[in-house]
């Protein structure tokens, strides 16, 4: 199932993996926030996308 991720700053970030997922919401953290969010926080965070 597709996941997704609401960032904060408005971004909305889905895949189809949870690996995937992961990925580019850390890249995401790192390119725009300066972040790096863990494999648990960012599962943590994901919701069912449709
Ligand atoms: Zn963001």
């Amino acid at each position: 199932m597709a996941k997704a991720v609401n960032c904060p700053c408005g971004e909305v970030i889905s895949a189809e993996t949870d690996d995937e997922l992961v990925t580019l919401v850390q890249q995401h953290g790192k390119d725009v926030h300066n972040q790096a969010p863990s494999r648990e926080d960012v599962l943590a965070m994901a919701h069912p996308a449709d």
